[in-house]
């Protein structure tokens, strides 16, 4: 089986081949991809090293909780600077 990352919420699912795996879209609507670099975020995920840097996430958003089945609930700790007028 191939496993394949959606790239919105993180759902891993896993596949017969790859050509399946990188013609599916998740039940978020998101793109489905079964590269080396996702297949690499999936341990990353199992393993719960869930640094953006690690995951391929912007800075300053952070994973709350993950699960294959569910995906992946996200925090945006990113700050824009205010405008001064
Ligand atoms: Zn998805
Ligand atoms: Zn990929």
């Amino acid at each position: 089986m191939v496993p394949a990352l959606c790239q919105d919420c993180l759902r891993v699912w896993e596949f017969v081949d790859w050509e399946t795996a990188m013609q599916a879209t998740c039940t978020c609507g998101g793109q489905i991809c079964s590269c080396p670099k996702c297949y690499r975020r999936i341990q990353s995920l199992h393993a719960r090293r869930w640094e953006a840097a690690q995951l391929g996430l912007p800075n300053g958003v952070v994973l709350l909780g993950w699960n294959a089945y569910d995906g992946a609930q996200f925090t945006d700790l990113r700050r824009e600077p205010l405008k001064h007028d």
